[in-house]
């Protein structure tokens, strides 16, 4: 126990680190960062295929955001500035993405469940949705 303090207490300093309000919001943009890979890593065990999480982009945007403020306002390093200055472009245009496709979804006639875009069956009932061809289609 005295091993484990003394190797996280350093010299006054946490893990070693000189801690003040920029390095806070870079080590919490690292994490947010960093955990959106054992969202997206979770959500495709459980789902036992490759799916990508709307989590996923909100913690991409939110990390790299925090990330981009560390780089700009206290590090002013071209590098590091210029690594952060565009990828929030597509998390934020998945999320609309997102969002739109959320707002196309609509009810099932049959039981009220959510039925994604073009989808030719509910995902809860079964109903089939689409019309076989040739049949009239009701105004
Ligand atoms: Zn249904």
């Amino acid at each position: 126990m005295d091993t484990l303090w003394h190797w996280l207490w350093q010299e006054g300093r946490f893990l070693g680190i000189e801690w003040h309000f920029w390095k806070a919001v870079g080590w919490l943009g690292n994490a947010v960062f960093f955990s959106r890979f054992l969202v997206q890593w979770y959500a495709t065990e459980r789902q036992r295929r490759v799916v990508i999480p709307v989590a996923f982009w909100w913690l991409s945007l939110t990390g790299a955001m925090l990330l981009f403020s560390y780089a700009l306002f206290y590090r002013r390093d071209s590098v590091f500035i210029f690594a952060y200055a565009f990828t929030w472009i597509p998390y934020l245009r998945n999320l609309i993405i997102h969002r739109r496709t959320v707002a196309r979804a609509c009810k099932c006639p049959d039981c009220g469940g959510e039925v994604p875009d073009q989808a030719n069956y509910c995902p809860t009932c079964g109903l089939r949705l689409v019309l076989p061809p040739g049949e009239p289609v009701a105004a």
